[in-house]
């Protein structure tokens, strides 16, 4: 029996690494949550169960990361997270004056820490490394760019693109070196490679819900601060609930001595149920168990691409040693777009696209199988072997 919902079970999903599928548990606490929470409860809910969301959620997803429970919370969006950790790393940071990104990070966290640097007055100088289209990781290039002025350095764990997995401890240890502080952007990450915040000694990290941990669409992120820094840092965003104590009241703001103070306002309280669910899900299997299913997924994948499609002009966008991947595959093709687009109306598999001419495939280990490599190599081989992307025509769709 499947722990997910599975409405068609033709469907081939393998968008696990954008929006994880539903787990039944979750809907069935979301019904919960409405007809006695909200529906019956009322107000009342959040002494029985709301209030502490985010610290229990951010307990259990702790333990996920390898961190100490009191250093994760739940809050906000990934792009707000980053925005309070960015901004109150450079305060911490005053007097030097370079922030390194990596270049083939998510776009949003680029755009956020410019906002952070704009918000610390423009005191610090963004330095990108790497190149857009890279495959692995720029580890050379950022060793060169650290320096006695690196303030930050904002990175993803893996690679939204390629997948290209970094070496979290090796990078943080550069860091910290030069002085810097560190913050690790866990989204395409977190549930399906084993994370060490703690004993790695990171600073910060941020990470999405609604990947691999299927918290649903749109679900509240995740931060971490590492206990030796939390009491040196100020949230920009204050609000009550960062506040010591929130219903007094009072006007005289003080900090929550934990890592609440990085909360903000009151939490969304039908998103964070159903961020346990899927939560408890990857908890009870365990990451190391994920991890070993997710890299034989990926390596079958990788050989029957070798065997089938790299001559029908496929080329694989990721990197080959396994333990240099997260749990997605990225793949070229000059017709991309058309392919993408034909493996889902025709042959009922859900990849994404990705600019300018990649096709991502996320392994969920909690719910993909080799039956869904085999098709989705099936799919690959038909589309261009048979020319079926031909007859596909462009929607010029919102979201890709
Ligand atoms: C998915 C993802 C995000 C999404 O941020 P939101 O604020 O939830 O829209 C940000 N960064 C990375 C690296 C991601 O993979």
């Amino acid at each position: 029996m499947s722990n997910f919902y599975i409405h068609d079970p033709e469907l081939c999903y393998m968008d696990g690494n954008s929006l994880g599928r539903l787990p039944i548990a979750a809907a069935e606490r979301l019904q919960q949550v409405i007809h006695k929470g909200w529906g019956t409860d009322l107000i009342r809910g959040w002494n029985a169960d709301w209030i502490d969301l985010p610290q229990r959620i951010g307990g259990k997803i702790a333990t996920i990361v390898g961190a100490d429970q009191e250093q994760v919370i739940v809050s906000d969006s990934t792009s707000i997270n980053l925005f309070k950790l960015a901004t109150a790393a450079l305060n911490r940071q005053q007097g030097r004056t370079q922030v390194i990104v990596e270049r083939t990070n998510f776009p949003t966290d680029v755009y956020i820490v410019e906002s952070a640097i704009e918000a610390a007055n423009n005191e610090f100088e963004l330095h990108l490394v790497g190149t857009e289209d890279q495959v692995d990781f720029p580890y050379e290039e950022l060793e060169a760019a650290l320096n006695d002025q690196t303030a930050l350095v904002v990175l993803s764990h893996v690679a939204f693109r390629s997948g290209a997995l970094a070496d979290m401890q090796r990078v943080t240890e550069l860091v910290h070196q030069a002085g810097g502080l560190v913050l690790w952007d866990l989204s395409h990450s977190v549930g399906v490679v084993p994370i060490e915040l703690d004993e790695w000694n990171v600073d910060l990290a941020v990470g999405c819900t609604y990947k691999y941990l299927c918290g649903g669409p749109g679900a509240p992120a995740f931060l971490y601060v590492n206990k030796d820094l939390n009491s040196e840092l100020e949230n920009p965003i204050k609000g009550w609930f960062s506040h010591a104590a929130p219903f007094k009241f009072s006007l005289d703001y003080k900090p929550h001595p934990g890592s609440e103070r990085f909360l903000t306002g009151t939490p969304p309280v039908l998103s964070m149920c159903a961020i346990e669910e899927g939560v408890n899900l990857v908890l009870a299997t365990g990451v190391e168990s994920l991890r070993r299913q997710s890299q034989s997924l990926s390596e079958l994948f990788v050989q029957l691409f070798n065997e089938r499609l790299t001559k029908l002009g496929y080329e694989l966008r990721s990197p080959v040693p396994p333990d240099e991947r997260g749990s997605h595959l990225s793949f070229g093709h000059p017709e991309a777009r058309r392919i993408t687009a034909n493996l889902i109306e025709k042959h009922n598999v859900i990849p994404d696209f990705r600019e300018p001419d990649n096709i991502r495939f996320g392994i969920a280990p909690l719910y993909n199988s080799q039956r869904d490599i085999e098709r989705s190599v099936d799919a690959l081989e038909a589309s261009v072997r048979d020319r079926e992307f031909e007859s596909i025509q462009i929607r010029n769709e919102k979201v890709t």
